[in-house]
């Protein structure tokens, strides 16, 4: 009984993380803001609102074009103009329509999103803000980042991750009046998902589920490409441990397409940078030996034994690597670096997700393995607890 009052108590503490998740506000053509656009419905028609009141109805074959004129937006119809107003909102008229935005100054290429659009003036541009629903927006996150060849197991592993994500990163961009952008800084999201519907299936199928650390607070869901067998702990990487970013070793993306990687470097590019950056001391041969044979029998933090300040991660940086995990083989003029992975390291690996999920582990299993002690949980059941 005292557990479950430990438990209720718990998940009430931390609902207000919880309240209006259906909608996520999404910066678009975030920095690459456009001064003109053409807007039009892509399926189902939208009521043109301007300022607040109803100023027009767009349907399929008809477009509204909106232009930043000394701050104020122009709208015009293909046969209307509607005047000036300092907002417009594009609201769908029916549960799954999508829009079609096409910026015209400068010309650029078509997108596609589901649900309203609200523009305001920036400077002499425009903000486009996407306000989605989370499923939606998850299914196109996944499509910008994962690809269209994945199987539906794989999505629901990225469906969650990208969930929690978007609902830990909320606040993000609250300056700028939205939630999320839709750049690398937060998730990639150039579109709509159109090119596998096991995509949407996939976020429809996971619908609210989001991963959370013994407090019931969303976790830095971190994901990388490959870790080459061995994962890092966020201590290793970053400057802060977390308890579910601990390192695994990872049998299941070693023949993955990214698992290994090969980079030769000249001795004296490799021995200017020692010595430049950390000083290291390139006329002792004691030394210079350590610094161009090393064979690592796991990931290691740091990169040599007798200079504690030369970190892995620092030189996978500096030197461009896919990953800070190499062997090193001096061979005469020539520094031969073999290395395992492909990225940061710290959190899910991708491609041992993908090989997971076409073995038969189910999504639960993939996130279970990668993040440590961590819980799925339903918003939907949180809800149902609050009340
Ligand atoms: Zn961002
Ligand atoms: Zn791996």
């Amino acid at each position: 009984m005292r557990t479950w009052l430990i438990i209720l108590f718990s998940l009430g503490a931390s609902l207000s993380l919880f309240s209006n998740n259906d909608i996520v506000r999404v910066g678009i053509l975030h920095q690459r803001e456009p001064i003109a656009v053409l807007f039009a419905p892509h399926t189902g028609s939208y009521e043109v609102i301007g300022d607040g009141k109803l100023l027009y109805t767009v349907k399929e074959k008809d477009a509204i074009q909106v232009t930043n004129t000394g701050g104020k937006l122009h709208l015009k119809s293909f046969n209307q103009d509607l005047g000036t107003v300092s907002k417009v909102f594009f609201k769908r008229t029916k549960w799954g329509s999508i829009f079609k935005v096409k910026p015209t100054r400068p010309n650029r290429y078509e997108h596609q999103y589901f649900d309203n659009l609200t523009i305001t003036p920036k400077g002499t541009k425009l903000r486009l803000v996407n306000s989605v629903y989370i499923e939606h927006y998850v299914a196109g996150v996944i499509e910008s980042e994962a690809g269209s060849s994945q199987n539906l197991e794989y999505y629901k592993v990225q469906a969650i991750i990208c969930r929690t994500y978007a609902l830990a990163n909320k606040p993000r961009h609250r300056k700028e009046g939205f939630n999320v952008c839709d750049k690398v800084h937060c998730q990639v999201y150039h579109n709509r998902s159109r090119h596998n519907s096991d995509i949407q299936k996939a976020a429809n199928g996971t619908k609210g589920i989001v991963v959370v650390d013994s407090d019931i607070d969303l976790i830095t869901a971190a994901f990388f490409s490959n870790c080459g067998g061995q994962t890092v702990n966020s201590e290793d990487a970053w400057i802060y441990p977390l308890p579910y970013l601990k390192s695994v070793c990872d049998t299941f993306c070693t023949d993955m397409p990214h698992a290994a990687w090969v980079k030769d470097i000249p001795k004296e590019v490799w021995l200017n940078y020692l010595s430049k950056t950390y000083n290291f001391p390139v006329n002792d041969s004691l030394y210079v030996d350590c610094a161009i044979e090393h064979f690592p029998e796991m990931r290691e933090k740091y990169f040599s034994y007798i200079d504690s300040t030369i970190t892995t991660p620092k030189i996978r940086v500096d030197m461009k690597f896919r990953s800070a995990h190499f062997n090193l083989i001096d061979e005469g003029d020539t520094i031969k670096f073999i290395g395992n992975g492909f990225g940061h390291g710290i959190g899910l690996c991708q491609e041992g997700a993908m090989k997971m999920s076409t073995s038969g582990y189910t999504f639960s299993e993939i996130l279970h393995y990668y993040y440590t002690s961590v819980h799925l949980i339903d918003l939907e059941n949180i809800d149902f607890f609050r009340d």
